[in-house]
């Protein structure tokens, strides 16, 4: 058995104990492997393995393996920093965006979404408490911001993401998820109906799912660990 297939069995078993913990369906979490600076042929073992759904942060690199793997019914996220001079291509080349924290890449996405393409699926980064980096939008901006983005053609507002500060300690990594669960909430009963939490990594995943995560982003936990050599 190759690593990465064991990686994803021992993944998939963590999930359904975290979700059966949480009282969920382990059905209503996704698993979005990470595959960002591991190459191509790496993507195809873990597809081997029954894995569909890749996250990607750099847009270059992400659009040559994309290309490289065009034969494979592939889903793709982007899940990096979002530059407005490379908005063109994460919509021509992905089925989902999860760093979106502002209306002016929001609106570059739409209008730059190819016409044969179904809508963009979006999730606004949140800048939760604790959050070390400076991307994503305060909470109390979340509403307005949502309630540009779901009047945007071609984009589909599916949810909300977040990158909380790493902690060793279950009940200290719940309490970010648990905020961003608040406040889905918060817009549900505003009408602003949404269906994502994308929220937990590899170190932190289980409490994520025990606060409502609908995909989690795991990437070292199934590919070992990144070399950034050259990034
Ligand atoms: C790299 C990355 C991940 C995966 O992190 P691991 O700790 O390797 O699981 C998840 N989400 C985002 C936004 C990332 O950039």
């Amino acid at each position: 058995m190759t690593a990465i297939l064991s990686n994803l069995q021992a993944i998939h078993q963590a999930i359904e104990q975290a979700a059966k913990a949480a009282q969920r369906e382990s059905a209503s979490v996704h698993l979005l492997a990470v595959s960002k600076t591991f190459p191509a042929e790496v993507v195809r073992e873990a597809y081997a393995a029954g894995q569909r759904a890749f996250g990607e942060s750099y847009v270059q690199e992400a659009v040559d393996k994309i290309n490289a793997l065009h034969d494979l019914p592939l889903e793709w996220h982007f899940i990096g920093p979002i530059q407005s001079n490379k908005t063109r291509d994460i919509a021509a080349n992905f089925s989902w965006v999860h760093g979106v924290d502002r209306l002016k890449i929001a609106q570059r996405l739409s209008e730059q979404r190819p016409a044969d393409l179904p809508p963009l699926n979006i999730c606004l980064q949140v800048n939760v408490s604790g959050e070390a980096s400076k991307s994503g939008i305060a909470p109390a901006e979340a509403e307005a911001l949502a309630r540009e983005v779901v009047q945007l053609p071609k984009l589909k507002l599916r949810g909300l993401m977040a990158i909380p500060a790493p902690s060793d300690d279950f009940e200290q990594q719940r309490l970010p998820f648990a905020q961003l669960r608040e406040m889905l909430q918060a817009l549900d009963h505003e009408g602003i109906k949404l269906d994502t939490l994308s929220m937990g990594m590899s170190h932190d995943f289980v409490a994520a799912i025990k606060e409502g995560a609908t995909i989690v982003r795991v990437g070292t936990a199934i590919f070992g660990d990144r070399d950034y050599e050259g990034k």
